[in-house]
């Protein structure tokens, strides 16, 4: 049984630069247009610490229309998760731009301490923005998809009552952050962790709900579609050790190709697809959860997402969410508690 999830990190770029209303609100608006007239729903990675230093430091008027849409999507079914760039939290407007503190990038390399002060605030400002004073997400997905080394994050987390995780994209490697998510290729569409999202551990209290990748030969990473984005936003200026770190990252003979709806084309998505129904078919009792993912920011094909919501109708695929399928995840658990 194949379901997909949609989810979107809802941003501005990494680097602090761009503006909410062309980056985050307008497109948004637009993605989650289409999903109600599919009677689909989405789930909203809200980056919570750049949203609150925009909001304390009155850069961007665009503030109140983006807290406004978080309400309005959470009042109509869409899940809200939390996502964290950290090196947001110490950032300070300097002369027009955004300084943002690299030395907090990883969440999970920061003392425990910091990572509670961290997570506290973030949960905070997202209750503050729902008006929601109880309001705890499901779901968590960290900056630059770096949940490593997870322990310690995982177990703050974890205290603040977030349940699932959706930052490992199976194959993944950054050597400039230590991150490798090789290990999980092993792994089935999800699996319960504790101390490590790569090792399932099926006592853990977390179920890791990775990014759909497929392993693909490094040419096809190349289309058309992918090029045009600009996956090098701050690169300039980076030292030559870290330029190549990051070309070691790019010179495997194959490489994880994520399920993005905002950077595949439709034909790519399709056929991702029937790959996956190939193999249900074989065996349809694995219940077989496809995260996509998505940015606000990368979404300007808005006719492919609707074709491929279409072919996923036609093909019988339902589109759900993290809370929708929290129960099939975790088959023990109490359906997740949503009030809306
Ligand atoms: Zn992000």
């Amino acid at each position: 049984m194949i379901e997909c999830i949609f989810t979107i990190d809802y941003e501005i770029y990494g680097n602090g630069t761009g503006a909410l209303q062309e980056l985050v609100y307008e497109p948004t608006e637009k993605l989650a247009e289409i999903f109600r007239a599919w009677n689909a729903r989405f789930v909203n990675f809200v980056e919570v610490a750049e949203f609150e230093k925009i909001e304390a430091s009155g850069t961007d008027r665009a503030i109140d229309l983006v807290k406004k849409q978080i309400r309005d999507l959470y009042q109509d079914g869409f899940e809200i998760a939390l996502h964290l760039h950290p090196q947001w939290c110490n950032a300070r407007h300097d002369a027009g731009r955004w300084v943002l503190d690299y030395g907090e990038y990883n969440l999970c390399t920061l003392p425990r301490t910091r990572i509670a002060q961290i997570v506290e605030h973030g949960l905070a400002y997202l209750r503050h923005v729902l008006v929601q004073p109880q309001f705890t997400p499901l779901a968590f997905r960290a900056g630059n998809w770096l949940f490593q080394p997870t322990q310690t994050a995982a177990s703050v987390l974890a205290e603040k009552g977030i349940k699932l995780d959706s930052s490992v994209f199976k194959g993944g490697l950054q050597h400039n952050h230590n991150l490798d998510y090789r290990p999980a290729l092993k792994n089935g569409y999800y699996w319960p962790f504790s101390v490590d999202a790569n090792q399932p551990d099926p006592a853990g209290p977390w179920v890791e709900v990775p990014i759909y990748t497929e392993m693909v030969p490094t040419w096809r990473m190349a289309t058309a579609k992918r090029m045009g984005f600009s996956n090098n936003v701050g690169m300039t200026g980076q030292t030559a050790g870290r330029k190549m770190n990051r070309a070691l990252d790019f010179l495997r003979l194959r490489y994880p190709l994520k399920f993005d709806f905002c950077r595949m084309t439709l034909q790519e998505m399709t056929s991702m697809l029937e790959r996956v129904i190939r193999e249900d078919e074989e065996e349809p009792s694995v219940y077989r959860p496809l995260v996509a993912i998505g940015h606000s920011k990368d979404l300007v094909d808005f006719e492919a997402v609707d074709a491929f919501l279409s072919f996923l109708r036609a093909k019988g695929i339902a589109v759900s969410t993290f809370e929708a399928a929290y129960s099939k995840l975790v088959p023990e658990s109490q359906p997740a508690a949503v009030v809306h």
